[in-house]
């Protein structure tokens, strides 16, 4: 359930009625937002919610305590029903600026990444991504360059003054990636990997999760709570395509997504084109539908020659078509309200 407090809460009523209800039991996850502070209560069993409801109701700071019937909780919109914004190094996701993160699908060598982060960076990108750690479907496609790709992230972020995002795919690599990384990505194949959520739950990094190309928004959702069960409430969701019968894209991007989760959850939204269309000369488009949708921001691939590229060349933007997508995406922004 979720108590919402009144507006002149003390800090000494917060901790009264937080132990009131860890001593029954339930898991206590705060909000405090600037005008209303509002707190999770995890783990009530059915039958007694009415009564704590009741007995909640009369502390006098208690403005309304409201049940919460879906399976995720603190992820939930009215937890937090002004919305989260997740600030990485000085750059905002969630805010009024839409983020750009981009970057190539891969890292494949200094050069590369280097000239690729520089040129995203002039061209307004706020974030770099590359992966080091692939997930391929083939067991025979290059896997990544592990640490040594982490390294070159990071001095690629003290160079370009970006911050950096790269997946993380085994809860035993969690505290090595965590030492690059300033945001950790969770991809579509590990969306149900729960070990490995609870773990990047336990670190304090945020976290991009990806929905699952085959997962409901309500499983995803709920993959989103087992990260912030455990403590981590930087979420960032990641809407990249899910799998239906049509093969001219990859995968199919869901826009429906974009102003269902803004409805159904606090969390920032990034939209990925890249991989919900597979095809470089759609995403673009699918980038400007989804801000005019409400996506808080964008994940492209952008690679110096993506017919050379070792990962997803097909989807990869060049530095042209990148600045392209940028001068598109400028007057999208502006007319729902925000800019980039
Ligand atoms: C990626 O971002 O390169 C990636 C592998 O994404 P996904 O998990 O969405 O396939
Ligand atoms: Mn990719």
């Amino acid at each position: 359930m979720i108590i919402v407090l009144k507006p002149t809460v003390t800090d000494e009523q917060v901790t009264e009625i937080s132990n009131i209800l860890q001593s029954r039991g339930l898991g206590v996850h705060l909000s405090r937002g600037v005008e209303t502070t509002i707190i999770g209560a995890i783990g009530a069993l059915d039958e007694e919610k009415a009564e704590l409801a009741g007995q909640l109701g009369t502390l006098a700071y208690v403005d309304r305590v409201v049940p919460i019937s879906k399976p995720y909780k603190v992820v939930a919109r009215a937890f937090r029903p002004e919305g989260t914004t997740i600030s990485v190094r000085g750059v905002e996701i969630g805010g009024r600026r839409v983020c750009v993160m981009a970057g190539p699908c891969t890292i494949e060598s200094e050069e590369m990444l280097l000239s690729t982060a520089r040129f995203v960076r002039d061209q307004g990108a706020t974030i770099l991504r590359g992966g080091a750690f692939k997930p391929s479907t083939s067991p025979y496609s290059f896997q990544g360059m592990g640490e040594e790709g982490l390294k070159l992230l990071s001095a690629a972020r003290d160079e370009t003054g970006l911050p950096v995002i790269t997946e993380v795919m085994d809860p035993r690599d969690v505290e090595l990636v965590c030492r690059y990384a300033d945001i950790l990505q969770i991809g579509t194949r590990n969306m149900t990997n729960f070990t490995l959520l609870r773990e990047v739950g336990q670190s304090r990094t945020p976290v991009m999760l990806k929905r699952g190309w085959a997962s409901t928004i309500e499983e995803w959702l709920q993959a989103a709570e087992y990260i912030a069960s455990r403590g981590n409430y930087q979420i960032i969701l990641c809407e990249r395509g899910i799998r239906t019968f049509e093969t001219y894209t990859r995968n199919t991007f869901d826009l429906n997504a974009v102003p269902a989760i803004k409805e159904l959850s606090h969390l920032p939204l990034i939209a990925d084109p890249a991989h919900g269309t597979g095809r470089w000369s759609l995403v673009s488009a699918v980038a400007r539908g989804a801000v005019a949708a409400g996506a808080d921001g964008i994940m492209v691939e952008v690679h110096p020659t993506p017919q050379a590229a070792l990962k997803d060349g097909a989807q990869s933007l060049t530095f042209p078509t990148f600045s392209k997508l940028m001068e598109g995406l400028r007057p999208v922004a502006e007319a729902v309200g925000r800019d980039c």
